[in-house]
């Protein structure tokens, strides 16, 4: 049973929590309104601290040996696992994601703990042919040093495990500053943390965007690791002036083609899934889909099927539900003026459309399907970031392309054909960082996932997720003295 009282969060760092300062936030459960977890506003003395933490650790932590480091990474996963069904409660207690999908969640962050506390042995360096005789030329990679790790609410342990483990297996330090919308699960690691972690490799600030701001300003730190918005993420790309190394994961509109040639009952299934987990509140939801008109009819019919078939509750009551409670009241009245919007310029709702009235004040939307959406409708070309989708028809495969690539930014892309050559095309001309055909799942764990254009820079995930922790030395060696 998950449990009733409210989370205390207080900031961690060189090894142990700091006392609760004077200014702090409260957060309330979205569904039900109650008080579920306080946090620090954490000041910038406090980041201060936290960051000093930090570059103190790092001087001895960059001369662990990889493998000793794994065996951190694996303790922490052990440390966790019995906290499993806590951190899930408290992820559906501030998120409202449902507690099975929670428990998901964590699942994969432990998963990710595991996986970089492998790939951490696998970093080398190579030695390149030399210009003169006598000397070698060693290039050797280097931990960055003490890595900020700026994280959003819609998946909070998970994001904060790629940081995480990605950053102290590389051989940094970190900081990381948890949403203030999901502080919880953020403690119950701290506690895993304290456990097994020499102090101040993994730290940890409460707050909102100021305290994340004084992070990112922070001259010791060596690198910026951010996953949010395309606001902040512009705005903390203007304040580190271009000096700070910075890896930028930010939203987007991610579209899906359904061709002709496609299984339809297959892309019903994987349209239900990946417009509304989660509430739709994924960077990688899918918000537009163009569908050919020879086979749109079957295509809305089953997705408002699917649509209506999905459970819709409080994810600590029923923790099988489809759709749990959106997060925040600001993305929640987004979602309703985008469907608001998507009408007015004639599109026809045939799913949803608006509030799950017997749950309301909780923040509960039906999933909602908008069909023959203008290309102008804001869903088709703005993160709508709630359980909305809007369907438009093509004939012509480059047309849809062209307007898939059309919105701002370049995560993830999906497409449905069992033709190969159709495959190949919009593999190859979709012009995002990870398309995915015939399935919907875009991000595994030993694959580079990242952003083009507007939704940012940098990988996360593989090999390169943890290269992006590690700069590189030329070392050249006169074989003697002359
Ligand atoms: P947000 O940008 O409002 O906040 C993200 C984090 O940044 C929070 O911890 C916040 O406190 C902090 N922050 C705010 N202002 C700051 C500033 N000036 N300097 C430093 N830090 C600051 O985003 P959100 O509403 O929490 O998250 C939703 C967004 O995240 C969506 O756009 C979504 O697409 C995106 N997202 C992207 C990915 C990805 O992998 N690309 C994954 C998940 C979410």
């Amino acid at each position: 049973m998950p449990h009733h009282h409210v989370i205390t969060c207080r900031n961690f760092h060189s090894g142990t929590w700091h006392d609760d300062p004077a200014d702090t936030i409260e957060r309330h459960n979205p569904a039900t309104g109650e008080l579920v977890a306080i946090a620090a506003r954490s000041s910038a003395a406090d980041v201060d601290a936290a960051v000093a933490s930090a570059a103190t650790a790092f001087r001895s932590w960059r001369k662990t040996l990889p493998a000793d480091r794994a065996r951190y990474l694996h303790d922490l996963a052990a440390a966790c696992a019995p906290r499993v069904d806590e951190m899930a409660a408290s992820i559906t207690r501030e998120q409202g994601k449902p507690l099975d999908e929670a428990r998901g969640e964590v699942r994969k962050f432990v998963t990710a703990l595991h996986y970089y506390a492998e790939e951490a042995q696998r970093v080398f360096g190579r030695t390149i042919p030399n210009d003169t005789a006598g000397f070698t030329s060693i290039v050797e990679k280097e931990p960055i040093g003490p890595v900020a790790g700026i994280v959003p609410w819609n998946y909070p342990i998970e994001l904060i495990g790629w940081k995480l483990a990605g950053a102290t297996a590389a051989g940094c330090t970190i900081v990381l500053k948890p949403s203030e919308y999901t502080p919880g699960c953020a403690q119950i690691l701290s506690e895993c943390v304290a456990e097994v972690f020499p102090p101040g490799v993994v730290n940890i600030v409460h707050g909102d965007g100021r305290t994340g701001q004084a992070l990112v300003e922070h001259p010791a730190i060596a690198k910026i690791a951010f996953t949010g918005s395309m606001r902040t993420g512009q705005a903390i790309s203007r304040s580190v002036n271009g000096i700070t190394p910075l890896s930028l994961e930010l939203g987007g509109s991610c579209p899906m083609i359904v061709t002709e040639r496609a299984d339809i009952g297959a892309a019903i299934t994987g349209a239900a899934r990946r417009s509304f987990r989660n509430a739709g509140q994924i960077c990688i939801a899918i918000n537009r889909i163009y569908v050919h008109d020879a086979v749109h009819d079957e295509f809305v019919a089953g997705l408002a099927a699917a649509a209506d078939a999905l459970k819709v509750a409080d994810g600590i009551e029923v923790p099988s539900a489809d759709v749990g409670s959106m997060t925040m009241d600001e993305t929640y009245q987004r979602t309703l003026d985008h469907i608001a919007d998507a009408r007015d310029r004639g599109a026809r709702i045939v799913a949803g459309g608006g509030p799950v009235t017997e749950l309301s004040p909780g923040l509960f939307l039906r999933p909602t399907v908008v069909d023959d959406a203008a290309d102008e409708a804001l869903v088709m070309h703005e993160e709508t970031f709630g359980p909305l989708v809007g369907v438009a028809r093509f004939t012509d495969l480059d047309d849809a392309i062209e307007r898939a690539n059309a919105a701002p930014g370049g995560l993830a892309a999906y497409a449905y054909t069992d033709d190969t050559r159709e495959t190949f095309a919009l593999a190859r001309e979709l012009d995002f960082g990870n398309v995915a055909v015939n399935n919907v799942d875009a991000g595994i764990m030993n694959a580079p996932y990242g952003g083009r254009r507007e939704s940012g820079f940098g990988s996360e995930h593989g090999h390169e997720g943890l290269e992006s922790y590690l700069q590189l030395k030329h070392i050249r060696l006169r074989h003697g003295a002359r």
